[in-house]
């Protein structure tokens, strides 16, 4: 075969087409596209899913049961007929042992290729049977002028491929051919590293870690490619957040170019409030604050754990851009929540003249359309709703900070919604689910991180601990007694669905037999998401208010809700729920300065749901819960599919490589410019919608 196989121009148009690979028509180009394959550095970066060793065996790997890959000559072929009729190719190893390949379907095809003294590889399980033999082996006919092999004969690459593709005839040894002749047309894709920066860590050139990726020639160099490669997009996604930080910093305010720091407001306010802000507070404040007065927007993520006080913070934030006469908003997750921190504020702020509106999904009409005009007119200076404040008739007269409870909550589309109701406003997004380092230095690199990293003073440990159903009648008892003594309690079930009625009847059933056989004295309600809002908010008042002691609820209670004498939490079928639900739902006792019980029922679990369990019994720190999660877990599921932005990573793994993170991060960082290659791939891998909170 001449070697004349390389259509033209192949080298001069790198993310060229596809057609100009040899083997690949028109039929072929429809098929890759299929599965995403547009281009030939689509193609390149189609990585191996695992490998199979077919180096060439030595000749002590020759007995049976042993998997190996071995040269052989072909000496004879016949057909031997018995119970099942086959062809029997008898050949000889290099060794000189002689060898058997046995085939029983395709004889006559296989009969006219085996022909006397062809030369192949082939690769499978040797057997014994009077002689050794492989039966239906992988081979490939090593061709004289031609000594790579592709399939056999080396470390040999494995594709992910689907059943769709593969009934259309492109499987993944399909795909290896495909690769192979890529690979040796002579291609030669720019670099996208500064060279300098790999040769100093070490790292292949890229085209030599592509090469080594598909076909490697051992496993020692394939590591290093694949590190190699693991870099290059650790890097490249580290230089996108880097440059999507710098494009915010370029960007100038619109609506208070000299805002002063100062609020009236907030001195009163600090005055009147019942506790001291923890020094933890009031260094949240200031940054935030004093960023504020800086001539470009920005964006914070205040992360604290649940009870340390992120609120107020909030409060602070808000009351200094009123008095630069702009509209804060704050975006909530339920309406419950929503609802609290309108009472909250309202609370704080009733004298202060300071105008605050409440936006719910369901809500009269006509006075719902009135709020709307109040907000687009200006005339309310802060805004707190759910969803409903991202509808389209929903406008404001000078938006000027977005504050996200709970962002982990909202997909990046809708907080992006809610900002461009303003001109370029700052964000504060809060979450108490604890970002680990190694997302922090890529995911959320172009956001400001602020920590309350202690909880305010007097704070006890919540006793938390996991009871089997033989505990339940002494687990009553308890929680009657701590009530008698004027103590709220919650017993939480899960509900997956609430829209599904039958995941719905559990709960309810519960809530039946709770009131009406076990606590028929005492005062115990239902709340759930189905409910109608001003029922919900009934109950919650009440249950604020003391009237009510014991709570039976679904996850509507699992964010944010702050009712400081509730010290019980009771989790039913604790076993269902994840890690950083069980902290949140805990999370809603502990939050006043008596002590707190947390009961985790669960039977037997399966493995994982152990795990979890005794992470949470055994520790309080939402840190350490997080580090937990993500390694049971991985980190594409904890930040949620949508906003965890890391889809364009397809070799490095933030929980695995943590170490390569940090160093592609601080080699970001000090990189100056990229070629115009390196940017184009960024922008096609990474630029996309699902990017953090910007
Ligand atoms: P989270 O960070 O979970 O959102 P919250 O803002 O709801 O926490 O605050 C939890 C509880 O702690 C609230 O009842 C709040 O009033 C109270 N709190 C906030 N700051 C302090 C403080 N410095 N001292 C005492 N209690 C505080
Ligand atoms: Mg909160």
């Amino acid at each position: 075969m001449p070697r004349a196989k390389k259509k033209p121009d192949i080298a001069e148009t790198p993310e060229g087409e596809l057609s100009r690979i040899r083997g690949i028509g028109p039929a072929r180009e429809e098929l890759l596209a299929l599965a995403g394959v547009r281009t030939i550095e689509d193609l390149l970066y189609r990585f191996p899913r695992r490998y199979l060793d077919r180096t060439l065996a030595t000749s002590t790997a020759f007995r049976a049961g042993v998997e190996t890959t071995l040269i052989v000559t072909v000496e004879n072929s016949y057909l031997a007929h018995g119970k099942r009729s086959r062809l029997v190719v008898h050949c000889r190893t290099l060794n000189g042992e002689p060898l058997s390949l046995v085939f029983f379907r395709g004889v006559g095809y296989f009969r006219r290729v085996f022909q006397k003294s062809l030369m192949l590889v082939v690769s499978g399980k040797l057997e014994s049977f009077g002689g050794m033999q492989i039966a239906h082996p992988d081979f490939e006919v090593l061709d004289s002028e031609d000594s790579e092999t592709i399939h056999t004969g080396r470390i040999v690459p494995v594709y992910p491929g689907t059943e769709d593709l593969k009934k259309r005839g492109l499987d993944s040894r399909g795909f290896r051919r495909i690769l192979h002749e890529v690979l040796d047309s002579g291609i030669n894709l720019p670099g996208l590293i500064p060279e300098d920066l790999l040769l100093k860590l070490g790292y292949l050139k890229r085209m030599e870690a592509l090469r080594e990726i598909h076909f490697p020639e051992n496993m020692e160099t394939l590591k290093r490619a694949r590190n190699s490669l693991k870099f290059e997009e650790l890097f490249l996604f580290s230089f996108h957040m880097k440059s999507k930080r710098s494009a915010r910093l370029a960007q100038e305010r619109e609506l208070w170019p000299v805002p002063h720091g100062k609020s009236e407001q907030w001195n009163q306010l600090t005055q009147r409030l019942p506790f001291a802000l923890t020094g933890e507070q009031l260094r949240a404040i200031k940054v935030i604050v004093d960023d504020a007065q800086v001539n470009h927007a920005t964006a914070f993520l205040l992360q604290g754990d649940v009870g340390s006080g992120k609120t107020i913070v909030a409060i602070a934030a808000m009351l200094h851009y009123v008095a630069n006469n702009v509209q804060c908003a704050l975006l909530a997750p339920t309406e419950v929540l929503a609802r609290q921190h309108f009472r909250t504020f309202m609370d704080l702020l009733a004298l202060s003249g300071v105008q605050i509106e409440l936006l719910l999904g369901a809500e009269p009409k006509k006075s719902k359309a009135e709020r709307i005009d109040r907000i687009g007119r200006g005339e309310a200076d802060i805004v707190i709703g759910t969803h409903s404040l991202l509808e389209k008739d929903v406008s404001f007269a000078s938006l000027g900070l977005v504050v996200v409870d709970e962002q982990h909550r909202f997909g990046v589309e809708q907080r992006e919604t809610l900002r461009r109701k303003g001109k370029n406003p700052d964000v504060v997004g809060m979450t108490a689910t604890p970002i680990p380092r190694t997302l922090c230095l890529t995911e959320f690199a172009d956001l400001k991180l602020v920590t309350l990293l202690e909880k305010p003073a007097g704070r006890l440990p919540i006793k938390t601990m996991r009871l089997g159903e033989d505990k339940r009648t002494g687990m009553y008892k308890s929680v009657r007694n701590h009530v008698t003594q004027g103590r709220q309690c919650y017993i939480v079930y899960p509900v997956i669905d609430e829209s599904e009625k039958s995941d719905l009847r559990a709960a309810t059933d519960a809530f039946q037999e709770l009131q009406t056989a076990i606590f028929p004295d005492l005062k115990v309600e239902l709340l759930h998401g189905r409910m109608k809002a001003d029922e919900k908010d009934r109950i919650m008042s009440d249950f604020r208010a003391g009237k009510v002691q014991i709570l039976v609820s679904t996850t509507v209670i699992e964010v944010g809700v702050d009712v400081p004498n509730a010290t019980i939490m009771v989790v039913e079928h604790a076993d269902r729920f994840g890690i950083s639900q069980l902290h949140q739902l805990r999370g809603r006792v502990g939050r006043g300065s008596a002590e707190s019980f947390c009961v985790l029922m669960a039977g037997p679990g399966t493995e994982e749901a152990e795990e979890r369990l005794a992470a949470v019994v055994s520790t309080e720190n939402g840190f350490e819960l997080a580090e937990t999660d993500l390694k049971i877990r991985g980190p594409g599921e904890i930040l949620g599919k949508r906003q965890h932005g890391v889809d364009g990573l397809r070799i490095a793994n933030l929980m695995e490589d943590r170490k390569l993170v940090e160093l592609a991060f601080e080699s970001a960082e000090q990189t100056g410019n990229l070629p115009e290659s390196a940017l184009e791939f960024i922008k096609k891998r990474f630029a996309t919608e699902n990017q953090s909170l910007s």
